[in-house]
């Protein structure tokens, strides 16, 4: 089964660190942008209508940011245009800063089952020097209003200034509110925000601290009870993100919206990350791919390894050699070989071992590049 993701491009403010599509000086626009949605998902219709989708992700930006009454139609919309089972996992990203009572029961009405919601770190200190418009205590009311619900918590490491009590912190509130899955992010410095000038004055943690703080984060997780199943996702037993599993599965999906990306058919494409381009195409029925690209043969192979390697369970060989009709010990012999030391190797799965799935890049590499 297929995916639905949804991009919702507006946020109070701009974080420090942030580079996705997100206008906070934008959100007067979020009537229209949301009328421009609901076209781009029947003008998308008629070429998917054989597909079954069992996961709608509504990601941002910030989706919690605009009124509720938008997010019911749009659930809505994807339940009226396509194929989405009855037990879909239905996911919106929240801020802490933009939540309310009213605002959860409709979600919950509209049939949204999961929530993930940005704490990123526990101090407020930390979450003020991020840029970010929660403090700690708007997270433990979000949290408290989530009770019994199926949500999961991003957290952050790598960030200026932050020790090892502050990551435990943010994994024990996450914990202690009844968080079934937590996602531990390391801050990657994009250029072109004001958190590069930090990395460029040193004053963010080196890569030996993060690793360092991921080993420190990966032991607390496991000790409330997180089990890891991607290299930065932890859950409760059967708690994992099937939205995200179908991502590392290269699975298929469709993205809406402003910079929403789509694999389809092996053809994967982007939305333009231009706010006006994508209301000029969708007004005038156009849709507002700016980038597509069919997936050699080769191509879909190495995407295959490349995201099974980023999860615990790692590459499953009989699916490989199903999917690819080449054996996969024969094709990756020489990676294989190379790397044994860090790889779990059974009959019917290759993975990186637990200690370096943190470092897994080098690893891949070899098998990206020494496939026969
Ligand atoms: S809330 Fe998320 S999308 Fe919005 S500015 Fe911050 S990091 Fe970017």
């Amino acid at each position: 089964m297929a995916g639905i993701y949804v991009h919702i491009p507006f946020c109070k403010q701009k974080c420090r660190y942030c580079d996705f599509a997100s206008f906070p000086d934008k959100i007067g626009l979020a009537e229209s942008y949301m009328a421009c949605v609901y076209r781009e998902m029947a003008m998308r219709e008629p070429q998917l209508k054989d597909y079954k989708f069992d996961t709608l992700y509504i990601g941002g930006g910030t989706p919690s940011v605009i009124d509720e009454s938008y997010i019911a139609m749009l659930v809505a919309a994807a339940k009226k245009h396509y194929n989405l089972d009855k037990n879909a996992e239905i996911t919106i990203e929240m801020n802490p800063g933009t939540v309310s009572a009213s605002k959860i029961d409709m979600y919950k009405k509209a049939g949204i089952n999961r929530f993930s919601v940005g704490l990123q770190s526990a101090n407020d200190e930390i979450l003020r020097d991020l840029g970010r418009v929660h403090t700690l205590n708007q997270f433990i009311t979000c949290a408290k209003l989530l009770k019994g619900e199926n949500f999961s918590v991003d957290i952050m490491i790598g960030l200026k200034g932050q020790s090892l009590q502050d990551i435990s912190q943010a994994i024990e509130v996450s914990a202690l509110y009844g968080a079934s899955h937590v996602s531990m992010y390391a801050l990657t410095p994009e250029d072109g925000t004001p958190v590069y000038t930090d990395y460029l004055n040193g004053e963010l943690p080196d890569s030996d601290e993060v690793a360092e703080q991921y080993a420190f984060g990966v032991k607390k997780l496991k000790e409330l009870g997180y089990e890891r199943y991607e290299v930065s996702n932890f859950c409760k037993k059967g708690k994992e993100s099937r939205h995200n599993l179908n991502y590392w599965r290269r699975g298929e999906y469709i993205g809406f919206g402003v910079s929403a990306s789509s694999h389809i058919k092996n053809v994967r494409f982007t939305n333009t990350f231009d706010l006006d381009e994508y209301f000029k195409c969708i007004i005038s029925n156009h849709f507002a791919v700016v980038d597509s690209e069919e997936i050699s043969p080769e191509g879909r192979r190495d995407e295959y390894v490349m995201l099974a390697l980023r999860t615990v369970a790692g590459v499953d060989t009989e699916e490989y050699e199903k999917l690819f009709k080449v054996l996969f010990d024969r094709e990756y012999a020489a990676a294989i070989e190379k790397n044994k030391d860090y790889l779990n190797i059974t009959p019917r799965r290759v993975s990186i071992k637990d200690d370096y799935l943190f470092v897994q890049n080098n690893i891949i590499i070899d098998f990206l590049e020494e496939r026969k």
